[in-house]
């Protein structure tokens, strides 16, 4: 299966992509997980996307595409996938749909956790406390949650016109929300 895990930030979205990708049996593709690696291991495209990270800002659309272009291309991403943070532009939903329809595959569905924003913005500064990533201060907390509305709700609506979205309530614990989406999935 071919999913598309979408939700602001502080939604979950990673915890349900992890254990979704093993109950479809797919590969978890994380952006954010991806580039959090390359800047550890200090490579070229860490470097390159660390400053838009740190600012809460999105990495531009051209470094974010060559990353998801090549990692689609391994093979145990052919039969079934979660991506899981991407697309997150327009740009990047007509890179995707390109990508797709020159391996010959398509999506099942997009999975969106919808969760109320001031309870994110409280999720996320509890997760602060402890997570030692640069991007989690309230100034740029509250950044990433405008950026999301201003630049990813829009895909929401397109999604929803291609007859793909599931939207699912993400409050709840873990095992909750998993069976939700389990619920919503095409047969
Ligand atoms: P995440 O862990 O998914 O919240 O991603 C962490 C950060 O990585 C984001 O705030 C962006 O700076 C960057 N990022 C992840 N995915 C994308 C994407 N699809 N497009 C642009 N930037 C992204």
């Amino acid at each position: 299966m071919r999913l598309l895990i979408m939700g602001p930030p502080g939604a979950g979205k990673g915890t349900q992509a992890v254990s979704l990708a093993e109950r479809v049996g797919g590969a978890h593709i994380s952006t954010g997980d991806i580039f959090r690696a390359n800047v550890q291991q200090q490579t070229e495209l860490g470097r390159e996307a660390q400053r838009y990270m740190d600012a809460g800002e999105y990495v531009p659309d051209e470094i974010t595409n060559a990353m998801v272009r090549d990692r689609l291309g391994h093979d145990d991403a052919r039969e079934s996938f979660i991506l899981d943070g991407y697309p997150r532009t327009l740009d990047q939903v007509a890179t995707l749909d390109g990508i797709l329809d020159e391996l010959g595959s398509g999506l099942d569905g997009v999975v969106e956790l919808v969760v109320d924003p001031e309870e994110l913005i409280q999720r996320l500064l509890k997760r602060a406390e402890t997570s030692g990533r640069a991007d989690d201060t309230e100034a740029v907390i509250r950044h990433r949650q405008q950026v999301y509305t201003d630049e990813t709700a829009p895909l929401i609506d397109v999604y929803s016109q291609r007859g793909l979205l599931m939207q699912i309530d993400g409050v709840g614990d873990v095992a909750e929300v998993s069976a939700r989406i389990d619920d919503a999935l095409p047969a």
